[in-house]
C-alpha cells in the first residue's frame, strides 16, 4: 500500500510519500509561501532534489504540483497517481470527539470544521488540504490523524481547569494537549527498544522543538501533558512563554493599553527563550553557543528552559507514582546533548538517573543514553509523526474500519 502523508499549515505543506509494505519513504518535500509571492516546492528523493518555483494561489494549486512531483518519472514515487492508495492528514484539533484516527467522511469534516473555533490557525488549513485532496484524487480515501487524540483519554483531574464550570460547559475550555502523534510514536518505540510491555509501563516523553511539550504515558495511555487549551501552556519554548500567572495578561492590558490580540502575540511569538534573551534568538543552538561562551543572559535562559523541563518530569513521576523511562525527541531533544544531560543530572539526580556521556554525545540517533545501572532508563528517540500517520492510515484502510482506537 502506498500512502501520501500531508501536513498543511497556513502557508506551507509538508508531505511524505511512503510505501507501507516496506515503510520506506519514496519521496518527500515542503511547499512554502503558498498564497504569497515566492511560492516554491522543494522535493527530495534519495539524494535527488527538484525545485518548483511558480505562483501557488492556494493549497489546492500547491497540492496539484505536489502530485505532479509524486508521479514524476525521475523524482517521483509512482508512475501513475492511481497507485496512491490513501492520504493521511495531520489534523491539529479533534476536540473531545476524536480519541483516535478516523476515515474522513462528511460527518468528520463538519466536526473538524466545528473545532476550528478551538484551533483557528490550524484546523482551517488542514481542512483546505483535505478538500483539495478529495478533489484532486477522487475516490482515494482520506484519513485524519489528530494531534489531540492521544491525550483525549486523560482523566478529568488532569484536563479540567479550576475556573467556573460553565466555561467548560459552554466553550469546552479544558486541557487538550498537542504533539500527540509524536508522544505516541516515541513512547511506543521506547517500550520496544527497552523490551518492556507498553501496556504496563510508565514513560515520560519530552518533545523539545520550536514548540515543546511533555507527556506522562502510563500503561500505553497519555494521562497528562504540558500543553493545554492551546499550545501556549507548559514548557518554556522558542517564542512561547509556557506556564505563567494569568494575571500578567490583565496587568499588561491595563498598564500597556494592549488589546487581547497584542497580548496573545507577545505570549506566543515574543516570549520563551526569545523573550528571555531580550529578542536575541528563539533557536536553542544560538542560546547554547552563547551560554557555553559564558554569556550570562543566554546561560540564564538555558537554565530557566531546563529547570522547567525538570519540574515537569518531577511532577509526572508523581502523577504516575514512578517512571521506567524518559525519552527525548524533536529538534532540541534529538540534537542537544547539553540539554539532555543538564535536565537529567543537574535536576533529576534523586531518581537515580545516570547519563553515559559517551552515549549521550550523539545527534538524531535512536539509543539508550543512560548507564546500565541507571534506575530510570533515558533514551533519545527521533520522532516520526509521518510514519505514525501512514501506519494509522494503512490500518484503517486495510481493516475497513472507521476509527482506530489507540
Ligand atoms: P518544530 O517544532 O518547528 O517541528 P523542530 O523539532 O524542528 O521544530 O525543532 C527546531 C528546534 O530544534 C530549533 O529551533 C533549534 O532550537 C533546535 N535544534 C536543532 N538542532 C539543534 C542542535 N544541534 N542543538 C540544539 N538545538 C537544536
Amino acid at each position: 500500500m502506498r500512502v501520501l502523508v500531508v501536513n498543511c499549515g497556513s502557508s506551507s505543506i509538508k508531505y511524505q510519500f511512503l510505501d507501507m509494505d516496506t515503510e520506506q519513504v519514496l519521496c518527500k518535500g515542503l511547499a512554502e509561501r503558498i498564497g504569497i509571492p515566492g511560492s516554491k516546492i522543494v522535493h527530495k528523493k534519495e539524494g535527488q532534489k527538484a525545485v518548483v518555483e511558480k505562483p501557488m494561489k492556494d493549497h489546492e494549486e500547491a497540492l496539484k504540483y505536489v502530485l505532479e512531483l509524486v508521479a514524476d518519472e525521475k523524482v517521483g514515487g509512482v508512475k501513475d497517481l492511481k497507485e496512491i492508495n490513501a492520504v493521511g492528514h495531520r489534523v491539529v484539533h479533534g476536540g473531545e470527539k476524536f480519541s483516535g484516527s478516523v476515515l474522513i467522511d462528511e460527518e468528520v469534516m463538519s466536526a473538524i470544521e466545528e473545532y476550528s473555533y478551538l484551533a483557528p490557525l490550524h484546523n482551517p488549513p488542514n481542512i483546505m488540504g483535505i478538500k483539495a485532496m478529495m478533489k484532486l484524487l477522487p475516490g482515494v480515501p482520506n484519513v485524519a490523524v489528530f494531534d489531540t487524540a492521544f491525550h483525549s483519554k486523560m482523566p478529568a483531574k488532569a484536563y479540567l481547569y479550576a475556573i467556573p464550570y460553565e466555561y467548560y460547559r459552554k466553550y469546552k475550555i479544558r486541557r487538550y494537549g498537542f504533539h500527540g502523534t509524536s508522544h505516541r510514536y516515541v513512547s511506543k518505540r521506547t517500550a520496544e527498544i527497552l523490551g518492556i510491555d507498553y501496556n504496563k509501563s510508565k514513560i515520560i516523553t519530552v518533545h523539545l522543538g520550536n514548540g515543546s511539550s511533555i507527556a506522562a504515558i502510563m500503561n500505553g495511555r497519555s494521562i497528562d501533558t504540558s500543553m493545554g487549551f492551546t499550545p501556549l501552556e507548559g514548557l518554556v519554548m522558542g517564542t512561547r512563554s509556557g506556564d505563567l500567572d494569568p494575571s500578567i495578561v490583565t496587568f499588561l492590558m491595563e498598564r500597556e493599553g494592549m488589546t487581547s490580540e497584542e497580548v496573545y502575540t507577545i505570549l506566543n511569538k515574543k516570549s520563551g527563550v526569545l523573550g528571555l534573551t531580550d529578542g536575541f534568538s528563539s533557536d536553542m543552538r544560538d542560546i547554547e553557543e552563547r551560554a557555553l561562551n559564558g554569556d550570562p543572559v543566554c546561560s540564564l535562559a538555558l537554565d530557566i528552559y531546563e529547570y522547567r523541563i525538570a519540574k515537569y518530569i518531577g511532577s509526572y513521576v508523581a502523577a504516575m507514582n514512578g517512571v521506567d523511562a524518559i525519552a527525548f525527541t524533536a529538534g532540541v531533544g534529538e540534537n542537544s546533548p547539553v540539554t539532555r544531560k543538564a535536565v537529567c543530572e543537574h535536576y533529576l539526580g534523586y531518581l537515580g538517573i545516570c547519563i553515559d556521556d559517551g552515549k549521550n554525545n550523539i545527534k538524531g540517533e535512536e539509543r539508550v543514553i543512560s548507564t546500565p545501572d541507571s534506575k530510570v532508563k533515558v533514551l533519545l528517540v527521533p520522532t516520526n509523526e509521518e510514519l505514525m500517520i501512514a501506519r494509522d492510515t494503512k490500518e484503517i484502510i486495510e481493516k475497513g474500519i472507521k476509527q482506530l482506537e489507540y
